[in-house]
This record gives structure tokens, C-alpha cells and sequence, in this order.
């Protein structure tokens, strides 16, 4: 709407009375006057103030805003946990393409079954990446094929008549989605902690599963960058106690091709396809939270999946079903970018896993000495460090921004004080990490005066971060 608040400054500043930016034939259709033909609730009693300019001057306005905005298309972008990484512009292409991107989702099966096709197929490309064969395309977000999961699990024991699992264990180290997931499934949410490799403690857990034990939820690698190396050993625990093992497979760039889920003992998954394969995070825009499980809680997906009846593909609702998690089909947008950018890779999917942990891993390498690093052994795709002694990740960060960096995760995970986690992602070259590294160590050295200072460079200096979180304000 161009009302005054959402184009202040075009307005007051850019706006004179009676110009404008277009012209309109002479009206030749008969006025109506809307006083007789909509509800007096309907009518404003003034007219609205707008933005009254020029063509170019809105032009100008609108490519100078989107200029102050940050992305991966102008600067590196090494947010840890967020998969901040190139988007192959060839997805796009296939997401564009009209004949997928005007399908209406109330059209018959029968005149969507290339889409339906892609579906199937990507259902069948994740069930292989992680090995667990029954996929469900639908949840939204990482956090809903989280909650989807947990979901599903609660029917199965429900299902069983087993009505004493009422817990959730969710390690320290954990994304901070996962407890907050338990609670909504209306489980109990109960903490352990990490072992000095920054793992789950693994004794810990022993102690904590019982009867009452719904699932344990992992994220794997975790928050730390790390691997669980007792993965097998915890999934045992878990089984032993009849119950499951969830893992978090929002970071697969780590995993692919190099682990699969199912071997390691997980029975539950859900993938973040964007991040993953392609759409990077972050933007705000449509996601998809896959999951894959085992074929016991095959029958719990949500409604509905994509089967292959003889030539034809169907939507068909597992038989238990949790019922529906999104509207329609889930957002087809990331589905089909996911597709696309399997396909291109084959079996090379297994060289994104390859890259992304070994760039992490040069960052790593580069940077420890002058900062600090917690768990300083192989990490998978990011790192957690922390600044040198005196010095507080915020101003790291902020300067990085004068260095024309988005600055990487800070003050989580929470396991680590003052902890900086960065993920450069298997896009970057090598000169770009050095570029990087190279400024990171500048900082290191720059005088605590100077860092304070910063950003000098950016539309703004420095937020009231708490207050902006509190009461965002959206608008120029
Ligand atoms: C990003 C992320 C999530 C949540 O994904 P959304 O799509 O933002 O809901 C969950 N777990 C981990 C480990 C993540 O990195």
C-alpha cells in the first residue's frame, strides 16, 4: 500500500503536490458512486496521503534501499548454522520455469504429474541420502519437520498404547528449535550435557533414558561444529529403551554422501532443503523441512505423500497419519530447487560435504593461534571460536562489517562464552576464506577503542540490539 508509513521519507521529502509518475487514459466508463455500492465501513472518510513523484525518483528510492540490504549475492555471508551459500542460479531457472511456477495446487493429479514426478523422485534422492525410506515432503521449516517428527513419534506410542512416554532428551548442545519443539508435542524437555569433545555425554544419557524416554533428539554435526563420534553407541541406548533416536539434519552439507543416518542407528530425521540443496537461509522466504524414517513410522507421515501407481503418480495418506502439517503440498519452490541441484551433482553430492568441511576446517586452521578454539580437532561444515583473551565477539563482529563481511554467528552455541560460529560454506573459493581470515586477524590486533567504534561503514552505527529485537520496525 503507498501509505505515508511504509513510504515515509518518499513522501515527505521526495513528494510534491500533484506530480506524478504515470498517465491514464480519459476514463470513458460510466462513474459509480461507491457510497451506494459498498458497506459504510468500507469508505475512508479522507483520501489517503500518497507518495506523489516521478518514475525515477521511485526507481532511485527503491534501488538505493535494496542497496543497503546484505546478501550472498554482494558479500560473503559465513552465518554459522544458516548455510549462508551460493544458490545456483540454474535452480532458479527451474523454478521459474511457467510450467511448474503456474501450477495451481487444486489442479487434478492427472495434469500435474510432472510435478508430482519431481516430488516422487526427491522423495526417493532423500530416503538414499540418509537411508531411511519413508520421506515426507510436507513441513514448511526445519522447525516444523522437527515438530512434525516428534509428532510422530508421540502417534506411534500412542498407537502402541504405550502411554507412559512422556520425555524428550535434548542435548545442551542442541539447536535451540529442539527443546522448544518437545515442549510444543507436549512432551517434558530434559537436558544433558557434553562431554570435553563438545559430544553428548554419553554417560549422562545412560543415566537419563528410561521408560518414560519418548526419543533423544541429536543434531548432528551439532552446534559446535563437532561430529557425535558415539552416535551408534547412543542410538543403542535409546533402542534399548524402546526409544527412538531423532536426528537433526539441518546442516546434510556436512554429511552427505560420507554418513548416512539410518547406518549410525537414527530412525528419524528431518532435512533443512534449503540450506542443504540450495535456497539459502535466512532470506525469510519459502522452506522445506523434509523428513525421512524408518519404515515403522512409515505409517505416522503427514498427509499426504506422492506414490507411484503403475505410470501414474498419486497423492495417497499414510495410513495413520498425524493428518496435514501445510497447506496443499508443501512449498514446491525449494522442492523442485532441491531436485535440481541432486540431479546436477549425482553422485558428486558427496564433493559439497568434502568442501564444506574442509573450508571450515581451513578457517579453523587460519585463525587458531590468535583466537581461541574450544574443540580443536576436525570439525564437520563450521567452526566455533572464540576472540582472544580481552577482547567480546560483538565488537569482532561489528568490525567485521567495516571489512565488508556479514559477521558469522555470535554468542552461540551457548555451551561456549563468547562464542563466534562460522560456516563458510563448500561455495567459497580459497580466496575468498583468505580475504577473511585475513581481516579476522586484523581485528584481532585492532585497538578495543577502534572496535568500539564500528561500524563506521554500514546505514547504520551501532543498535540497540535488545530494543531492535523487541520492537522491530520494518520500514524505512
Ligand atoms: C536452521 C536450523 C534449524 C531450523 O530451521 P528453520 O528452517 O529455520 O526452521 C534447526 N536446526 C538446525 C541445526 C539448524 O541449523
Amino acid at each position: 500500500m503507498l501509505s505515508e508509513k511504509s513510504l515515509g521519507s518518499l513522501i515527505r521529502d521526495k513528494g510534491r503536490e500533484g506530480r506524478r509518475g504515470f498517465t491514464l487514459p480519459k476514463n470513458d466508463v460510466e462513474n459509480v458512486d461507491l457510497g451506494k455500492v459498498l458497506p459504510k465501513k468500507a469508505l475512508r472518510d479522507e483520501k489517503p496521503r500518497l507518495a506523489e513523484v516521478d518514475e525515477p525518483t521511485v526507481v532511485r528510492h527503491y534501488t538505493n534501499l535494496s542497496r543497503k540490504n546484505w546478501g550472498i549475492d554482494t558479500n560473503f555471508y559465513p552465518l554459522g548454522s544458516c548455510t549462508m551459500k551460493h544458490n545456483p542460479r540454474a535452480n532458479e531457472a527451474a523454478a521459474a520455469n511457467p510450467g511448474f511456477a503456474s501450477l495451481h495446487p487444486l489442479q487434478p493429479e492427472k495434469q500435474s504429474q510432472g510435478a508430482l514426478r519431481v516430488m516422487h523422485e526427491l522423495q526417493g534422492f532423500l530416503a538414499e541420502v540418509s537411508g531411511l525410506p519413508a520421506v515426507s515432503l510436507q513441513p514448511l521449516a526445519g522447525a516444523q519437520g522437527e515438530l512434525t517428527s516428534i509428532l510422530m513419534v508421540k502417534k506411534f506410542f500412542e498407537d502402541a498404547g504405550d502411554s507412559g512416554r512422556t520425555t524428550v532428551i535434548v542435548p545442551s548442545t542442541a539447536h535451540g528449535t529442539n527443546p522448544a519443539t518437545a515442549t510444543m508435542a507436549g512432551f517434558k524437555s530434559k537436558e544433558i550435557g557434553v562431554d570435553e569433545h563438545g559430544g553428548v555425554d554419553v554417560e549422562e544419557l545412560r543415566e537419563a533414558v528410561d521408560g518414560t524416554t519418548a526419543a533423544l533428539m541429536i543434531t548432528n554435526p551439532n552446534t559446535c561444529g563437532v561430529y557425535e563420534r558415539n552416535i551408534s553407541e547412543i542410538a543403542e541406548i535409546l533402542h534399548g529403551s524402546g526409544a527412538f533416536l531423532y536426528m537433526d539434519g539441518a546442516n546434510m552439507n556436512a554429511n552427505m554422501g560420507r554418513m548416512r543416518p539410518a547406518e549410525a542407528g537414527v530412525d528419524i530425521m528431518h532435512y533443512n532443503l534449503h540450506k542443504t540443496f540450495s535456497t539459502p537461509h535466512g532470506g525469510g522466504g519459502p522452506g522445506c523441512g523434509a523428513i525421512a524414517s524408518t519404515e515403522n513410522l512409515a505409517p505416522f507421515r503427514p498427509d499426504p505423500t506422492v506414490e507411484k501407481h503403475g505410470d501414474e503418480f498419486h497423492f495417497v495418506r499414510p495410513e495413520k497419519s498425524i493428518g496435514r502439517v501445510a497447506g496443499f503440498h508443501g512449498n514446491f519452490g525449494p522442492i523442485l530447487r532441491a531436485w535440481n541441484y541432486i540431479k546436477m551433482h549425482g553422485p558428486e553430492l558427496r564433493d559439497v560435504t568434502d568442501m564444506a568441511v574442509l573450508n571450515a576446517n581451513y578457517v579453523r586452521a587460519k585463525l587458531g593461534g590468535t583466537y581461541r578454539v574450544p574443540y580443536n580437532e576436525l570439525c564437520k561444515h563450521e567452526v566455533v571460536i572464540q576472540p582472544p583473551e580481552g577482547k567480546r565477539a560483538l565488537d569482532i563482529a561489528k568490525g567485521l562489517i567495516d571489512h565488508g563481511y556479514h559477521p558469522p554467528t555470535i554468542y552461540f552455541p551457548l555451551v561456549v562464552k563468547e562464542a563466534m560460529l562460522i560456516e563458510p560454506t563448500e561455495s567459497e573459493s580459497k580466496e575468498t576464506l583468505d580475504d577473511f581470515i585475513g581481516a579476522m586477524l586484523e581485528l584481532a590486533e585492532t585497538s578495543e577503542e577502534d572496535l568500539e567504534a564500528s561500524p563506521t561503514t554500514a546505514p547504520t552505527r551501532r543498535l540497540d540490539e535488545t530494543r531492535a529485537a523487541r520492537q522491530l520496525k520494518a520500514r524505512w
